[in-house]
C-alpha cells in the first residue's frame, strides 16, 4: 500500500540514543533541555530568535488570535486544512472568506480589500502547498486598514521568499510538525512573532500565562514532550535528504505526467520550495473520481487536499461564494510523495493516471 505520505522515521537506535537523556534527566516535558536543544536548531534553521516550539500547529493559529486581541472578522482563505477555519470560529470571531486565485491557489490579495468592513480585525491565510501568498500586497493592505495578519505557514517550513524563511512574515506565523508534514516531530508546532512584546505573551500562553508563582496572563497548554523533541532533533538532522527525495520525485512526476490533460499549481514569485504537496488538477470532478479510484485499485491512496472548499463547511452560518476555490477543490488530488517514495512506483503512479486521463 502506497500512501499520500509516508512520515520520515530515523534509524531506531538513533532515536533511542537521543531519548536516553530523559532517563537521565527524568524530565519528561515542561520545555526540557531536548526542546531547548530543537528549539534552539528550529531558530537558527528559520533566521528569527522569536520562535516557540509547541504540541500542535492549531493552537498556535489560536494563541496567535488571542495575542493579537481579534474577536471580530477574520478574512481568510477558503482553501486550506479545515484548522485554518476552525480556529478562527473556535475563538469566536468570524471568517470571511476571500476567493482565491487560479494560479498558486493562495487568497487573491486583490480580493481582500472588498470585504473589509468595520468590523475587520485581521487577516488570516494559508500559503498554501507552501507557495508564498502575495505577502507584499497583504502587508501594505493590512498597513493601510490598520489590520493585523497571520500566516498559516503549516506547508512553509523549508520555504524561502526573497532570502528568508517564509514563517518570519506578517505579524505572526505559524506551523504545524504534524507527522504528515516535511519536518515532523509527531505531533508539534511553532509560532514566530515579529515583536517583543507580542512574543512575551505567546511566551506565556504556551505554560498557562505563568512562569513559576507568578501569574500574568490566561494561559493555555502548548507545552510539547522530551519525546516529540528528540523525534524532531533526528528529523532535523535528515532534512537536507528528507527534501532532496521529494524533490527528486516532484520532477519525476513533472517529467512523465501528461500535462496536456492536467495543470499543477505554479508560484509566480521565485522561491526555495519543500516539496511539501504533489497537487495535480484534472479537467473534471469525474475524472478525479475515476483516477482517485484507479490508484486505490492498485493500493496507492492519494488524498483529496482540499476538499471542501471552507467556505461551504456545514457549521458556517453565513457561506460566501468562492467560485475558483468550490471548483478547483472538486478537481484537485495531492499525489503521493514521501522521502521513502522508489522510482518505480513513481513510474507506476503516472502510467495509471495517464492512461486514465487519455
Ligand atoms: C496540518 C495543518 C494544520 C494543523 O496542524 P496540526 O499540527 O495538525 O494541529 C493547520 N493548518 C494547515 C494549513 C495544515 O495543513
Amino acid at each position: 500500500m502506497i500512501h499520500v505520505t509516508k512520515s520520515y522515521l530515523p534509524d531506531i537506535d538513533t532515536y533511542i540514543e537521543k531519548i536516553k537523556l530523559i532517563w537521565e534527566n527524568h524530565w519528561l516535558t515542561n520545555n526540557g533541555p531536548l526542546l531547548t536543544q530543537l528549539e534552539a536548531k528550529l531558530k537558527r534553521y528559520v533566521g528569527t530568535e522569536h520562535m516557540l516550539y509547541t504540541n500542535n500547529g492549531t493552537i498556535v493559529l489560536q494563541m496567535a488570535l488571542k495575542a493579537l486581541g481579534i474577536t471580530k472578522e477574520v478574512i481568510t482563505t477558503p482553501f486550506s486544512y479545515v484548522a485554518t477555519t476552525n480556529s478562527i470560529l473556535w475563538e469566536g470571531c468570524t471568517p470571511v472568506f476571500a476567493d482565491i486565485n487560479e494560479y498558486d491557489f493562495n487568497i487573491d490579495a486583490d480580493l481582500i480589500e472588498s470585504k473589509i468592513t468595520g468590523n475587520t480585525q485581521a487577516i488570516l491565510v494559508t500559503h498554501v502547498f507552501g507557495n508564498p501568498c502575495d505577502v507584499e500586497k497583504i502587508e501594505a493592505i493590512a498597513k493601510k486598514h490598520s489590520l493585523k495578519v497571520i500566516y498559516d505557514a503549516a506547508h512553509a517550513f523549508g520555504v524561502e521568499y526573497k532570502g528568508k524563511s517564509l514563517l518570519t512574515y506578517g505579524d505572526m506565523s505559524t506551523c504545524s510538525f504534524h507527522a504528515t508534514k516535511v519536518f515532523h516531530t509527531i505531533e508539534g508546532g511553532c509560532i514566530t512573532a515579529n515583536d517583543n512584546d507580542l512574543f512575551r505573551k505567546l511566551y506565556l500562553y504556551r505554560q498557562f500565562g505563568h512562569e513559576g508563582d507568578d501569574y500574568y496572563d490566561i494561559g493555555i497548554n502548548a507545552k510539547a514532550s522530551e519525546f516529540h523533541a528528540a523525534m524532531g532533533l533526528c528529523v532535523m538532522d535528515a532534512l537536507g535528504d528528507i527534501i532532496r527525495h521529494r524533490k527528486k520525485v516532484s520532477i519525476s512526476y513533472d517529467g512523465q505526467l501528461n500535462f496536456n490533460k492536467i495543470r499543477k499549481p505554479i508560484s509566480p514569485f521565485e522561491i526555495t520550495y519543500n516539496y511539501a504537496y504533489y497537487p495535480v488538477v484534472f479537467e473534471s470532478e469525474e475524472i478525479l473520481l475515476n483516477v482517485k479510484a484507479g490508484l486505490e485499485a492498485n493500493g496507492i491512496m492519494a488524498r483529496r487536499y482540499f476538499y471542501p472548499s471552507l467556505n461551504t463547511l456545514p457549521f458556517l452560518e453565513k457561506k460566501d461564494v468562492c467560485v475558483n476555490s468550490e471548483l478547483i477543490s472538486k478537481k484537485i488530488l495531492c499525489l503521493p510523495l514521501s522521502s521513502y517514495l522508489q522510482d518505480s512506483e513513481v513510474d507506476t503512479i503516472c502510467r495509471i493516471i495517464n492512461t486514465i486521463i487519455e
